[in-house]
């Protein structure tokens, strides 16, 4: 049997070995805590997450002070809007997001809204991005946050974050944004950027899992967030608990290529996009892409194919590692409520699927998949009876 090809890379992504080379010596004799202070095992490993934090700090134009490492995107999620609403409730009680956000956006804003919060929770355009009238039109008085994703884990659409911020600074609104799948496959530059919070994973960036960080803006304005676990003050006192060194480790050395290697891996993954959504137009006809092309990851590509049940599809394609919208963690079969968002119907957002192209994905492999997903459409629209 040959090897599946794994085109879900927003899932997650294959650990680059350079990645794991980095990591091996903190499973073994590099094992000491970074908060022993008295002996060369805890200084050894705190010279290594201090290396990790620069090199994350250095992809996303941040000063290493600024840094959080968690445990990953959701956990970061988590902390920057519970601990921002917390800081900030005598000021207000009012949180702005968008319907297309991740869970692990969309949950803690829920689980604040049964303590007192009120939310707004816009809709997106039909193309995928914010409407930033409306975004505007939204803030009032008692706002203290606004949590707009940079890129969509579903759609793959980049929403203007720049501008986003703009407005909140304007309104005195703090940003954060979950930049999971942004972080390390677009250029982030926080020392420009108004983003205040910034959320980010090690697994989607060919880093380990159970590793991420938050940004958490220190200049020229310091951001207070409440601390969501108590302990030993870890993490300047935001995120307590002994440091995961070899995942921080795998995080930096993860960050340090992605950013070495975006450009010449943008243009490549591009150009392999392309090249696919070309060959399933020319192949087959009524094909919806979902979400703008224009604002959009380079390795993404979300497809409706009319007629076709995206789950049949799917299980009709064992060789190929695709989804048909969030990895979800319950299992249960819904259609994407992100494509729906975007006016698509039942049937439209029942029929899709997600492509996710990836650092190890290869030209070779695209036109295997792209012929496999031409040959199971056309046979299934064959014996579906048009209705
Ligand atoms: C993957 C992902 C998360 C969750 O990240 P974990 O590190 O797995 O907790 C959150 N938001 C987005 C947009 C994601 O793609």
């Amino acid at each position: 049997m040959s090897k599946t090809i794994y085109l879900d890379n927003h899932a997650t992504t294959p650990l680059d070995p350079r990645v794991l080379e980095a990591m091996l010596p903190y499973f073994g004799p590099r094992f000491g805590n970074p908060a022993s202070r008295t002996h060369r095992y805890g200084w050894e490993s705190g010279k290594a997450v201090e290396l990790g934090r620069q090199q994350v700090a250095g992809l996303i134009g941040a000063d290493p002070q600024e840094i959080v490492f968690t445990s990953g995107a959701t956990e970061s999620n988590n902390l920057a809007i519970k601990g921002a609403a917390e800081e900030l409730r005598s000021r207000g009680s009012h949180i702005v997001s968008m319907s297309t956000e991740h869970k692990a956006v969309l949950d803690p804003i829920h689980h604040l809204e049964r303590e007192g919060f009120s939310a707004t929770i816009l809709g997106p355009r039909a193309d995928g991005l914010i409407d930033l009238d409306e975004f505007r039109a939204s803030l009032r008085p008692e706002t203290i946050l606004a949590s707009i994703m940079f890129a969509n884990n579903e759609i793959g659409v980049v929403q203007p974050v720049r501008e986003i911020g703009a407005i909140c600074r304007e309104r005195g609104v703090l940003f954060h944004c979950d930049a999971a799948q942004a972080f390390g496959k677009l250029p982030v530059d926080l020392a420009s950027e108004p983003i205040d919070l910034l959320s980010f994973s090690g697994h989607k960036i060919y880093g380990p899992k159970g590793v991420g960080g938050l940004f958490v803006r220190r200049h020229p304005v310091r951001v207070r967030l409440a601390s969501q676990m108590d302990g030993g003050g870890h993490e300047n006192g935001y995120r307590s608990g002994t440091l995961n060194v070899p995942g921080i480790v795998g995080l930096g050395a993860a960050a340090a290529i992605a950013g070495e290697e975006m450009a010449g891996e943008s243009l490549r993954l591009k150009a392999l996009r392309d090249a696919l959504k070309l060959r399933l137009e020319a192949a087959l006809p009524g094909l919806r892409i979902n979400g703008s092309m224009e604002h959009r990851l380079p390795g993404n590509l979300n497809v409706s194919f009319a007629g076709v049940d995206g789950e049949t599809l799917l299980m009709s394609l064992p060789d190929v590692a695709l989804s048909t919208s969030a990895a979800c963690s319950s299992g249960a079969m819904e259609s994407s409520s992100v494509v729906r968002a975007l006016g698509a119907t039942e049937a439209e957002a029942q029929a899709s699927v997600r492509f996710g192209l990836g650092r190890f994905t290869t030209a070779e492999e695209i036109d295997c998949a792209a012929a496999r997903v031409i040959e199971v459409v056309s046979r299934i629209r064959a014996l579906t009876p048009v209705g």
